[in-house]
């Protein structure tokens, strides 16, 4: 009854442009069309979709350069002009229909990760901070996803030592040297994480560099492994 009132006050519009749709946290026909959901082959490790088959046990370029600290990447989503209007959603669209809407996406392209997990944790507070905005985009994500397979979150599980500088537009080298140490592990959950294979949320996967570092700490911290599943891949 209430949706229905609220439905037409505020017609549901797609997630992606302002056209009007049926429900809300859905999209027209046109975006559906338009958004590429990650499918294989992709890199055995960091998950970056490849655009031939390369053989089941191919590593991209960069994996083949150096590995990642984590055991494997997934994404669910591309991440390019169409998907990014869906990824910054997340500024402004309210938590229920985004669990509704991305948790099933992350749950299916991360299966396997959630399958072998103990645990949740995003990846703190983003470069987007600088923009004002208070809330951890990743952490809606992590939410997402464990109403889909109810594994445990912890949301302040990894700290951000400092301010770090976006990382769009930064050369590889320069995006490592711009994470390189900005996370650690909270103290208060130590414990929690010894022992523990751990899912690493975030939104979007530019260069494996962030999530190498979040990683990192997580192991030192005495994690067994890590892994790390995004709303979206960067494949350019
Ligand atoms: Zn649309
Ligand atoms: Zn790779």
């Amino acid at each position: 009854m209430l949706t229905k009132i609220l439905d037409i006050v505020f017609p549901p519009q797609c997630l992606s442009c302002d056209s009007m749709v049926t429900a809300q946290g859905t999209m027209c026909q046109t975006c559906w069309q338009q958004v590429h959901f990650i499918t294989p082959p992709f890199c055995r490790c960091c998950g970056l979709p490849f655009d031939f088959a390369m053989g089941e046990d191919a590593l991209c370029a960069e994996c083949i350069q150096q590995l990642p600290t984590f055991a494997q990447g997934r994404a669910a989503l591309r991440y390019n002009e169409h998907s990014k209007g869906l990824v910054l959603k997340l500024k402004y669209a309210d938590q229920t229909q985004l669990a509704a809407t991305y948790g099933p996406w992350l749950a299916r392209a991360g299966a396997e990760l959630v399958a072998m997990s103990d645990v949740i944790i995003p990846v703190p507070l983003h470069y987007w901070r600088f923009v004002g905005r208070r809330y951890n985009q990743s952490a809606l994500l992590a939410y997402a996803l464990h109403k889909q397979c109810a594994l445990p979150v912890i949301p302040d599980a990894l700290i951000r030592l400092r301010h770090t500088a976006p990382q769009t537009g930064l050369s590889r080298r320069a995006r490592y040297d711009n994470v390189k140490g900005a996370f650690r592990t909270n103290p208060r959950h130590s414990e929690e994480l010894k022992g523990k294979i751990i899912l690493l949320i975030d939104d979007v996967m530019t260069t494996s560099a962030t999530a190498s570092q979040c990683s990192k700490a997580l192991l030192a911290a005495g994690a067994m492994q890590v892994n790390v599943l995004t709303l979206a891949r960067a494949t350019a």
